[in-house]
């Protein structure tokens, strides 16, 4: 599906530059990024993400705004197909930060977001992936705590004319993962984060290393330091491998328009785009496993 997520990830950056060009903020930007990134039945995240153990679709996402600090987060959602617009709700609309699982929906339908049924964000491709997976149990034994397979989660950063970062990210967790099980993704500081004092950062890769570095704030008060995000976000996939043995990729941008992708993964999909050129790419090496940022 390499070719999917290329498009899927210029799709979404064409998308956040649009609204940027316009003169809209960061924060709307990566917004709607990652809304056609969950919208894309290729990424785990939204529809068509990986089913956990009780076969259901559980969704995390955090959006985070780097000019006020505010943030916004659900997790454990089953019946929404854009968890990130409940984020932004949550931070804009909320005194609250964070919101999981049925509380998160209330929050959701209170604030005008339509709830689906759960089988309405399953496919069968992944009906079929969670039924293969779990037929070669045994087989993938070591994967259950060194997931290799399961990761693709989305994520954007971006910068606007105000000179304001914003990041989110959005996710359907691991395949096969047990049922009420928090990933890194949108956890404040771990899959998701932005300051522009430092940097906007976006995680994605297997959750639970992750979050015992706090990755995303790692990275940025790297940046704050000093450091290049080219030079941090590949410091940080080698800190991650070094010190828990983890794997994932990061997108990192501060707000001088630096910016930095770096992974430890066979591949990792990511597109960017400024005022002066958009590119895109993937990397792979024939191993499994496909990772998706959009920056
Ligand atoms: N980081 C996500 C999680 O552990 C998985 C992923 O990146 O695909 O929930």
């Amino acid at each position: 599906m390499v070719e999917a997520h290329l498009n899927g990830v210029r799709n979404a950056a064409a998308t956040g530059w649009r609204v940027l060009e316009r003169g809209g903020s960061s924060l709307d930007a990566v917004e709607e990024a990652v809304v056609v990134m969950e919208d894309d039945e290729t990424f785990d995240a939204g529809r068509g993400s990986f089913l956990n153990h009780d076969g259901k679709v559980q969704l995390d996402a955090l959006i985070m705004d780097g000019a006020t600090l505010r943030a916004g987060g659900v997790g454990c959602v089953e019946r929404l197909r854009n968890p990130v617009r409940a984020a932004r709700k949550i931070l804009s609309e909320s005194p609250h930060v964070y919101f999981v699982a049925q509380g998160a929906e209330q929050f959701a339908a209170a604030h005008g977001l339509p709830l689906c049924k759960n089988e309405d964000l399953i496919l069968p491709r992944e009906v079929e992936r969670l039924r293969e997976y779990r037929s070669h149990l045994e087989e993938h034994r070591a994967d259950l705590f060194a997931p290799t397979i399961s990761h693709d989660t989305v994520g954007a950063v971006a910068l606007d004319r105000d000179g304001n970062i914003a990041a989110a990210t959005s996710t359907g967790g691991t395949l096969n993962k047990a049922p009420g099980r928090l990933g890194d993704s949108s956890l404040i500081g771990c899959g998701c984060y932005a300051d522009n004092l430092s940097a906007a950062a976006s995680t994605t890769g297997w959750g639970e290393p992750i979050m015992k570095l706090v990755l995303a704030k790692w990275a940025a008060d790297r940046v704050e330091s000093g450091s290049m995000p080219e030079w941090v976000a590949q410091e940080a996939m080698n800190y991650l491998k070094q010190r828990v043995n983890g794997h994932g990729g990061i997108i990192l941008l501060d707000a001088r328009g630096r910016f930095g992708i770096a992974h430890n993964t066979p591949r990792m999909a990511w597109a960017t785009r400024t005022t002066q050129n958009q590119e895109a790419g993937i990397q792979r090496n024939g191993a499994n496993g496909g990772f998706t940022s959009a920056i």
